[in-house]
């Protein structure tokens, strides 16, 4: 077998030394479906090895606690796919000989293979052999034509065709299938990178995917004629929104006795000089300016410490902007102050016109309600605020923007 392989080896390295650029098009599309017909001819001879050196034991002989961590180190993989490796490789073993030559063959791809394994899977319990012989038939077939996903769709619906006489109750069965594996797979992965950020990955099951779908998406949409983020970056940001927003009910479960809430660190006189990073509870650091944004915040708790390290000021209750005050705050604003925003009071920040480092008090006059976004663009971006006339909150652009730089108001938000 490792001859073979490595005769593979060498003719493939010798197609990428063939110069492309000289090559008649309809010869590149052609050579394209053959190197797709390659890689999965590849990947079921992968598989098949994978199954093979589960079957013997050889990962755990070798220290490592499971085969899939043993292919995450010896593949560099990632968890989840040396995990689907392994998975694939049983199901694949345990399946028809029909759907293992589909993908020996070439015929379908990978993903295709998973879903026409598990669908056979589920026709073999409900219906028995003969009608999983007749769907690995009937599947091989529709993959010459549709995607995995759409595939896995259609699927749902094998059992009208391959044995009509169980098809509804199977239905429910395989429905019922399909969340038992998304419940098993569920899972959410949080690393730590060495910068501070967090990678966010994982799969959520159906009733989870519908509950933040729920809690985000009304907060995804741009927050106004100025919003500038990308749907990628507005999704982040709703995250947070909803993070924030829990904290800020108290009603989370206790954390070592304190609510739960983040706690930042940093110095007195460098948080009024603009000077200092803080430090988050985590570990993460943060620039000056996301400190005394999050100092603004009623669900941050900030604490101050003196030049040497003594705890000055662990979040006062009059600094932060809460109960009738915040409530006379919302009654004021209505929602998020800055012009064109439309989000309600729920998703915004108390922000302090004068910080409060810098002298400013914690009363009606020097407060602003602002959403996430719209705290974070008054922090570090060119955009100030003070409150007009009749007590209202105004936005003065940037001279780039506006060179005469005429305050803006919500309009959004007024009732009257
Ligand atoms: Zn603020
Ligand atoms: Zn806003």
């Amino acid at each position: 077998m490792i001859d073979a392989l490595a005769q593979a080896e060498s003719a493939v390295a010798a197609c990428l030394d063939r110069a492309t650029w000289a090559a008649d098009e309809q010869d590149l599309v052609t050579a394209l479906d053959v190197a797709h017909r390659l890689e999965q001819r590849v990947a079921a001879i992968k598989l098949t090895l994978v199954r093979e050196l589960d079957g013997r034991g050889t990962a755990t002989a070798q220290g490592a606690s499971s085969t899939a961590v043993w292919l995450r180190d010896r593949l560099r993989l990632g968890v989840g796919a040396a995990r689907r490796l392994v998975e694939l490789a049983a199901t694949l073993d345990a399946a028809p000989v029909g759907v293992r030559d589909a993908l020996a063959g070439g015929a379908v791809t990978v993903e295709q293979v998973r879903v026409i394994a598990e669908t056979v899977d589920t026709v073999q319990s409900v219906a028995g052999a003969a009608a999983a012989d007749k769907a690995v038939g009937v599947l091989v077939d529709w993959a010459a034509q549709f995607d995995a996903a759409l595939l896995r769709r259609l699927g749902t619906r094998i059992l009208d065709h391959v044995a009509p006489e169980v098809a509804d109750a199977a239905a429910q069965a395989a429905l019922r299938a399909e969340e038992s594996r998304a419940a098993r797979d569920r899972h959410v992965t949080l690393s730590e990178q060495p910068d501070g950020r967090l990678r966010l990955t994982g799969s959520l099951d159906t009733e989870a995917a519908a509950l933040l779908r729920a809690a985000i998406d009304p907060l995804t949409a741009p927050a106004g004629p100025d919003d500038t983020r990308t749907p990628g970056q507005r999704r982040h940001d709703a995250l947070a929104d909803v993070c924030r927003l829990a904290l800020r009910t108290g009603e989370l479960p206790d954390h070592g006795g304190d609510p739960t809430q983040l706690v930042v660190t940093t110095t007195y006189d460098m948080l009024r000089q603009h000077l200092d990073t803080g430090t988050l509870d985590t570990g993460g650091h943060l620039t000056p300016e996301a400190v005394r944004r999050l100092a603004c915040d009623a669900a941050i708790l900030p604490a101050v410490l003196g030049s040497t390290g003594q705890v000055l000021d662990v979040g006062r209750q009059r600094r932060l902007i809460t109960g009738p005050l915040r409530r006379a705050l919302v009654l004021r604003d209505g929602g998020c102050a800055f012009p064109g925003c439309d989000r309600p009071p729920r998703w915004c920040d108390a922000h302090h016109i004068q910080h409060w480092a810098d002298g400013g008090d914690t009363s009606l006059a020097n407060a602003v309600l602002l959403c996430g976004h719209h705290h974070r663009h008054i922090h570090h971006g060119d955009w100030t605020v003070r409150l007009g006339g009749d007590g209202h909150p105004e936005f003065i652009p940037p001279a780039w923007l506006d060179p005469d730089q005429l305050p803006r108001r919500n309009h959004y938000h007024r009732r009257r």
